[in-house]
């Protein structure tokens, strides 16, 4: 059986003073931890005061994008093994807030997450499908279409990355799909990475999209469903200390 991940996401949000009090109370609760795998994804200039607060704890560092760059002229970005200097383990790569605000194309998430693999982090790549695209049916289609880009990259290591399916629909939003609903493209996603390595039953497949203290246990409970990408959720250490708590009951 799969360890799940849970791993929190907390966007553009933080601070030096509230992120020592986050980390410190989500540590507080996985003292007794045991189960999960457990990250937060926090912003660039934080790496190195999260890091500092969690080397040798339970909890991992994780970034919430880089480069697909090694180095030189690329004004602003990160490269993977800057990321790695920071002890980073997991980098996002493709949440839909980077490909609807920065352009993101599929070709370039696959980029990013052969950066990431070529320095040792695991990257958790994010597929998930418009409303409009769900309403037109198109689900399938669009996931496939975005997982294949990496598939396609990486072929050969491709059982080292984590997915995360996250519906752009219920991101933020508070609308969560449905346990059947998730599970459903999990299943789709599984059998593609499948199709790719015999190696992929090992693939961890996240769902994220308004997963809260409420609905965790109901999603976790899924065949398909490894763990959870947090994002509001993970800014409140009960919340996120719950939906952890769900994952390990699982
Ligand atoms: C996310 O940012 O990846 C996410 C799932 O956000 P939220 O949990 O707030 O919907």
């Amino acid at each position: 059986m799969k360890t799940p991940l849970i791993a929190g996401n907390w966007k553009m949000n933080g601070g030096v003073e509230a992120n020592d009090a986050l980390v410190r109370a989500v540590l507080g609760g996985l003292q007794a931890s045991g189960g999960a795998e457990v990250a937060v994804c926090v912003p660039a200039p934080y790496l190195a005061q999260v890091q500092t607060l969690t080397a040798g704890t339970p909890l991992a560092l994780g970034a919430q994008d880089v480069s697909a760059h090694d180095k030189g002229a690329y004004t602003g970005e990160v490269s993977a093994a800057m990321l790695r200097e920071f002890g980073v383990r997991y980098a996002i790569v493709g949440h839909s807030e980077r490909r609807q605000y920065h352009g993101e194309s599929d070709a370039l998430v696959a980029e990013k997450a052969r950066a990431a693999l070529a320095a040792g982090i695991t990257p958790i790549v994010c597929v998930g499908e418009t409303l409009a695209e769900r309403e037109a049916g198109r689900t399938e289609e669009v996931v496939k279409r975005q997982l294949a880009a990496v598939i396609h990259l990486n072929g050969h290591c491709i059982s080292e990355i984590v997915v995360a399916y996250e519906p752009v629909w219920a991101i933020g939003t508070g609308q969560t799909a449905t346990p059947e609903q998730a599970q459903a493209v999990h299943a789709v996603l599984r059998a593609q990475l499948l199709a790719a390595t015999a190696q992929a039953a090992r693939v961890k497949i996240l769902y994220g999209g308004s997963m809260n203290a409420a609905n965790a246990a109901e999603l976790l409970a899924r065949p398909d469903i490894d763990g959870g990408l947090i994002g509001g959720a993970s800014l409140k250490p009960a919340d996120f200390l719950t939906i952890v708590g769900a994952a390990r009951a699982d």
